[in-house]
């Protein structure tokens, strides 16, 4: 069986709130402070344990292109034997400006996901995002979407007006 992960939230601790303040952050600070955050992350999940003796894993995360190499070298470090390592989000925000933000596909890194989910094979994926979960299942019907961590759509604070 081909088994995909996502990385933030499933296989590495990954703080939500944290992200979205470092979103906020004019863009000179924000490529420092994005390296940093995503290179110091820890290990959460060891996928190995879900293997059986033939199976393979992959992981596929929506991070941005500016993240790529800190991403593939914290992969090679804490999950060695990962079959391979797909960064598919787009270019990362402190590279456009106000206006071209607005016009970006928020779905651009979920479609990626997709993709390569199709293009490997993958049998069942792994992803903490409840929005994140629910369009893949919808986009993949021949895919088992396993939601891991994060917390019910239902149950978000937003969702109940908090
Ligand atoms: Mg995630």
């Amino acid at each position: 069986m081909r088994i995909g992960f996502d990385l933030d939230g499933v296989l590495c601790d990954y703080d939500d709130a944290v992200f979205h303040m470092i979103n906020r952050l004019p863009r000179e600070e924000l490529r420092v402070v994005q390296i940093h955050y995503f290179s110091t992350r820890k290990p959460l999940l060891n996928p190995e344990l879900f293997l059986h003796d033939r199976d393979e894993y992959h992981v596929i995360t929506g991070r941005n292109q500016g993240l790529r190499e800190l991403t593939l070298r914290w992969c090679a470090r804490h999950l060695p034997r990962a079959a391979s390592v797909q960064v598919v989000g787009g270019t990362p925000r402190y590279e456009f400006t106000e206006e071209e933000l607005t016009g970006l596909d928020p779905e651009f890194s979920l479609k990626g996901k997709r993709d390569k989910i199709l293009e490997l094979g993958i049998d069942v994926y792994f992803e903490d995002e409840p929005r994140n979960v629910r369009r893949l299942r919808e986009m993949l019907p021949g895919v088992a979407i396993i939601q891991y961590g994060g917390i019910l759509e239902s149950e978000h604070p937003l969702t109940l007006g908090a």
